[in-house]
């Protein structure tokens, strides 16, 4: 059987007339960039992610980097992130002339090690991003004991964890800012880019909308250089169809995954750890072997579909090499690039398809 890591068409042939009416909608009006679709979604996720601020921009990654402009980080300022995240992370704030300070990683969930974060703060730190990997929330309040020791701002890269909750908070809405991401193949993925900033400091609110339009207010005068960060009215009217049924979709993955665990839970590997605290909406669900690439290999030969997220950690790409860091910097990052892999995870996906995914693992690891 084919399994693919994700079938988009599915959810689509689900909603397909909706989310056809949604988009002529849009373009009856001619409102295409900002406008009320737009604010009409800013509202609904505002109150789906119980935050008092949300402002549509255009992409994850700008969510990052106008969180972190508003945070007023800037040339030579220090921000501590993890290695082990989507390259935008650390891209955005290398993007400003600041500099990623990288902290291994907890093995267990592959969120950032929270107990090695206060020896990597010194004068030049600004800022710790950490990042809700897979779905999960990473350790916050551990995070911000540190930050509120120290003075410094926290931003969370929640791009992968929309509707997950941390002790009762939903992701986003802990730190100072939230960033999030409705690229396609995100848990609420837009029909192109997109990406929504949270907060619930009415000064930073403000100033993230003015650093998305250019950093004028108003119009055609600026006292700050922003960046054109806005999000389409298209993508506000697809995402408001498809957030009412976001909850439905993440108790869905939530079945898939304990579905995955409990059939898999007698082989030799490692399954995701979800911490008691927290509310995982399984963006991925990634299990770890020192078999993976010949797991991969055997996988792929019988038609199931499995990715890396991922291969090379970020203290390791050629881009950063004037950080100075090393292989055998950061050994859990390391070694979570070279054991890990994600398995098809997506709402629609069949009992048939997982059982076929579970059996060929299986006979992988016992059968052949
Ligand atoms: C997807 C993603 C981003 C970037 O979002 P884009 O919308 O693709 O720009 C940033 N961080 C993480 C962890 C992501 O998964």
């Amino acid at each position: 059987m084919k399994i693919t890591s994700l079938d988009l068409r599915r959810q689509y042939e689900s909603i397909q007339d909706e989310i056809n009416n949604a988009v002529l909608e849009v373009i009856a009006s001619q409102s295409f960039v900002l406008g009320p679709f737009v604010e009409s979604f800013e509202h609904s996720i505002a109150e789906f992610c119980y935050a008092k601020h949300a402002i549509g921009v255009s992409s994850g990654t700008d969510a990052i980097l106008l969180a972190l402009m508003a945070c007023g980080i800037k040339n030579g300022d220090e921000v501590i992130t993890t290695p082990f995240t989507f390259f935008a992370t650390a891209g955005s704030i290398a993007r400003l002339g600041a500099v990623p300070v990288f902290v291994d990683i907890d093995p267990s969930t592959y969120n950032i090690d929270v107990s090695k974060i206060a020896s990597a703060v010194n004068k030049k730190t600004k800022a710790i991003l950490p990042v809700h990997l897979y779905g999960q929330c990473a350790d916050m309040d551990t995070i911000l004991e540190v930050a509120r020791a120290n003075r410094l701002m926290v931003i969370e890269d929640a791009a992968q964890a929309i509707g997950a909750v941390y002790k009762g908070q939903n992701a986003g809405t802990i730190g100072n800012v939230g960033c999030f991401s409705f690229y396609p193949t995100k848990n609420l993925g837009g029909y192109g880019d997109g990406g929504l900033v949270t907060t619930n400091d009415d000064e930073l609110a403000k100033f993230i909308k003015i650093l998305r339009v250019h950093g004028s207010e108003p119009k055609y005068y600026h006292s700050y250089v922003g960046i054109n960060g806005r999000l389409d009215a298209i993508q506000a009217a697809i995402l408001s169809v498809k957030l009412k049924y976001l909850n439905e979709w993440s108790e869905s993955r939530r079945w898939v995954a304990s579905y995955y665990s409990e059939h898999l839970k007698e082989l030799s590997i490692r399954l995701p750890k979800i911490e008691s605290y927290n509310t995982h909406i399984f963006h991925q669900y990634v299990i770890a072997t020192t078999q993976r690439d010949e797991l991969i290999q055997y996988l792929k030969q019988q038609g199931i579909e499995t990715a890396i997220y991922y291969p090379v950690p970020l203290h390791l790409q050629k881009c950063f090499e004037y950080l100075g860091y090393k292989e055998g910097d950061l050994p859990e990052s390391e070694k979570a690039s070279r054991e890990t892999l994600a398995l098809p995870i997506f709402p629609e996906i069949t009992q048939k398809e997982q059982n076929c995914v579970i059996g060929h693992i299986k006979n992988f690891f016992t059968g052949r």
